[in-house]
């Protein structure tokens, strides 16, 4: 699927829609949608059935080393980057996202940023061709892109990437904990003390030494997202130190909100089903698994990123205001409690 967002015309005509509605006048805009056909911007997509939206199983075989790219992925995931519509929810709003070149945390980082905020995202060197797609499309929409590679599994390294994304963007208001290592072992006795020691250091040390370093930053009114797994609630057989880390998220989520609330902080969790991210393309499920990805879902079919942006939107604003402690799933009809 190729993406017109770069198309300056669309650009302008996105701006102009979001200035419009910031001026609070009302004026029809009108942008050009992936079929062709000019579509008025800031109206809910047309009502149509989940089931039948997306890419379907089964999927082709396909194998990237880690951490993978999703510029390689077939098909390419979607994470808003012609869907999303912003409608200022986050104005001046100042963002971290771990992990936010691909994925679920593209499309946050997209929604953030076309929702009003300024954004800093984490990554791995090795995706920076990814990188550099998110801080296009965060340029386009008008926003600040501040990008902060590097490997979270160093304490000191998380706490310059909070001093650097805060320096960068004048303050942090927003944390996600979006990071993750997930890799497929059949057995425990295929897991080796490195690749536990990998996955635990990325989902749970990283998520603490940054969430650490966070807070004394944050003004109340801050939110603080991790994002969890449908599998912290149902472990599948492959993924058992993933899913462990998954289920402390969970925890650690809830214990947390009742630390920060005296803050003025709020911190929840988003628990994702199976959704079409480079995760699953680099080691994170068996073949047969990703040839059926999704299939096991009440609807069918993978999420797509663009389908759980809106959560972290939702759960980053000011709407959410009664909303900390809590975990949000996105699993197409499976898993939560
Ligand atoms: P993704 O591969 O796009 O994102 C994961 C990101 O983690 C990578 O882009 C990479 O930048 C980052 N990362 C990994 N190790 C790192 C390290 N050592 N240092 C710095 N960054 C590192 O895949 P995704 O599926 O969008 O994953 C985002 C989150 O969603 C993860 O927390 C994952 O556990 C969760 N999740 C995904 C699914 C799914 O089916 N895709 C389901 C449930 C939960
Ligand atoms: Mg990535």
């Amino acid at each position: 699927m190729q993406s017109d967002d770069h198309l300056p015309s669309r650009r302008r005509l996105i701006q102009g829609a979001a200035a419009t509605l910031a001026a609070g006048v009302a004026m029809p805009a009108f942008a050009q949608s992936s079929s062709g056909t000019a579509q008025p911007a800031n109206t809910p997509a047309p009502l149509s059935d989940p089931t039948k939206r997306y890419a379907q199983p089964p999927f082709k075989e396909q194998k990237q080393p880690w951490p993978g790219l999703a510029r390689d992925m077939d098909p390419k995931p979607d994470h808003g980057e012609e869907s999303y519509q912003g409608s200022n929810r986050l104005a001046g709003r100042k963002a971290l996202i771990t992990g936010g070149d691909s994925g679920i945390g593209r499309a946050a980082a997209i929604a953030f940023a076309r929702e009003g905020a300024d954004v800093a995202i984490n990554y791995l060197p090795d995706e920076e061709p990814d990188a550099q797609a998110v801080v296009e499309l965060i340029h386009q929409a008008g926003r600040k892109a501040v990008t902060l590679p590097g490997d979270i599994r160093d304490e000191g390294f998380c706490r310059n990437l909070v001093e650097k994304a805060s320096e960068a963007l004048g303050g942090l208001d927003i944390l996600v904990n979006n990071a993750a290592r997930q890799q497929s072992h059949q057995s425990i006795l295929d897991i080796s003390s490195e690749e536990f020691d990998w996955t635990v250091k990325t989902n749970l040390y990283a998520m603490f030494w940054i969430t650490k370093a966070a807070v004394p930053l944050m003004p109340p009114g801050s939110s603080i997202i991790n994002t969890s797994s449908v599998v912290s609630y149902d472990p599948p057989v492959n993924l058992l130190d993933y899913s462990m880390t998954k289920a402390g998220i969970v925890n650690f989520s809830k214990g947390l909100a009742k630390q920060l609330i005296e803050k003025g902080i709020r911190v929840n969790a988003v628990a994702p089903g199976p959704f079409w991210t480079p995760l699953q393309v680099s080691g994170g499920q068996t073949m047969e698994n990703l040839k059926s990805f999704g299939s096991d879902a009440p609807l069918g079919r993978p999420g797509q990123p663009a389908e759980i942006a809106h959560i972290y939107v939702y759960l980053a604003s000011t709407e959410a205001s009664y909303v900390t402690g809590q975990v949000y799933g996105a699993s197409g009809g499976n898993g939560n409690p």
